[in-house]
């Protein structure tokens, strides 16, 4: 693969742009790997490239059934953060959020990472005392946040109205190093490497089904035909019930909707994320100027990836109390797309009752931020039987009662 670079586009603007390859090819299935992924999101292309790239494992096919990076990963609001409450999460989040800060050199792909802040408002005393909790955990485990006051908040984001008539700003938990990322261009980076590295990413290919002997597994049944495989990791999101059970367990996850819709583009005005839990909503402002919004999770089960109007009409109002400004804007796009949601708001990265097999889901409204960090942990579970990172989220915690509580951190916090 011809590496991308200045001096690259300098002479392909010479000859007309023509000497660009595809970024990745399209193969038609062979009849068997070491490893099938299914599900080519942002997850599932990251644990084959570190399957890659850590392990020499390269005998890999990562399925989609639809277009590559259509799923969640091409639908969130990408807000990259790592301060989280328990140390094990912390240890995956921060994992990731470090690959983050290096992640366009190494894929040699411009993921337009922007470590701009990611501010978390403190709108109740509950909800301070909950987030200067966070900042000493966090202090603990190496991850640099700070509460700040609210003039600082006002010094950080001008727009911001801190005397709201409901919920006035108490401070924020401030991450400096925290941001977003180009979602589209994580999955494009990844399955440029991974093709590079002679792996097959095969698009428009649903799993119909899991094959097993002996307690084993074995191949899946695809609609391009059965494909056999020595190790098996789904990787789903919100289908990730349906594809366990094809393989023959349950898993303890709900699929709900979230949405998220953005405004008109308009000048700079803000250039920190905020997010607001109390008051059910989030802002930050794209490249193009578009303010990016999300809100919370549907109440009931769906398959659904679609937004709906109580949603807007609600994340709209609690942030035009925040914000007023914005009560003036256009809305032009809304969304949504499929998430899994744990009873403990941790994701799950697993052995499964099938020998083989892996899963790595639950990462329900905030999984974006744990891209790299959940491909690097997931591909070395894989490869060697556990990782240190994905120890604690094991499918048996829920038999043992050993919870990681996440319900602050995540709420509808991204
Ligand atoms: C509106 C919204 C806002 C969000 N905002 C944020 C945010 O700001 N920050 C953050 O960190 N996270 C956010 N998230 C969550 C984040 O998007 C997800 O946790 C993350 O993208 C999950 O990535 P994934 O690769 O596991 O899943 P996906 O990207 O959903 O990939 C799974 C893939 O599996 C495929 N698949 C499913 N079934 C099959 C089958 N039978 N055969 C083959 N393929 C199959 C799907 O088509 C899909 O492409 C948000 C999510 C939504 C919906």
């Amino acid at each position: 693969m011809k590496r991308y670079s200045a001096f690259a586009i300098a002479r392909e603007a010479f000859r007309q742009h023509s000497g660009w390859q595809h970024a990745w090819a399209s193969p038609e299935p062979c009849e068997r790997y070491d490893v099938v992924i299914v599900g080519a999101g942002g997850h599932g292309l990251a644990t084959a490239y570190y399957l890659g790239k850590r392990f020499g494992i390269t005998n890999v096919a990562i399925i989609e059934k639809g277009w590559l990076g259509g799923g969640n990963t091409g639908r969130n609001t990408t807000i990259i953060r790592s301060n989280y409450l328990q140390d094990p999460s912390a240890a995956i989040y921060e994992k990731s959020r470090a690959l983050y800060e290096t992640l366009s050199q190494d894929l040699n792909y411009n993921i337009m990472f922007s470590p701009r802040g990611v501010m978390m408002l403190a709108q109740t005393e509950h909800e301070k005392r909950g987030y200067l909790r966070t900042e000493r955990a966090n202090a603990l485990q190496g991850v640099k946040t700070r509460f700040i006051q609210p003039a600082e908040v006002k010094r950080l984001v001008p727009i911001i109205n801190i005397d709201g008539p409901r919920y006035p700003v108490l401070g924020a938990l401030w991450q400096e190093r925290a941001g977003t990322a180009r979602h589209d261009a994580v999955a494009w980076g990844y399955a440029r490497a991974c093709s590079d590295m002679g792996m097959h990413v095969i698009e428009q290919c649903a799993v119909t089904g899991v094959e097993s002997a002996n307690g084993k597994v074995s191949a899946v049944n695809t609609t391009k035909g059965r494909i056999g495989c020595a190790k098996l990791g789904i990787v789903v999101a919100g289908h990730s019930g349906a594809l366990a059970d094809m393989a023959g367990f349950r898993l303890p996850v709900e699929s709900v909707a979230l949405q998220a819709l953005v405004s008109e583009p308009i000048k700079p005005c803000m250039d920190v994320v905020v997010m607001a839990n109390t008051v059910h909503g989030y802002m930050s402002q794209s490249d193009k100027g578009e303010m990016v919004i999300g809100g919370g999770a549907d109440g009931f089960n769906n398959y659904t990836q679609r937004g709906s109007w109580h949603h807007i009409e609600e994340t709209v109002r609690a942030l035009v109390e925040t914000f007023p400004m914005i009560s003036r804007l256009k809305m032009l796009r809304q969304w949504g797309g499929i998430v899994d949601m744990t009873g403990d708001r941790s994701p799950i990265l697993s052995k499964t009752p099938l020998e083989g097999c892996f899963i790595n889901c639950g990462w329900g409204t905030g999984g974006f931020k744990a891209t790299p960090g959940s491909g690097w942990a997931m591909a070395e579970l894989i490869a060697k039987g556990h990782s240190p990172l994905t120890d604690a989220f094991s499918l048996t915690r829920f038999r043992e009662g050993h919870f990681i509580d996440e319900s602050v951190a995540a709420g509808v916090a991204h």
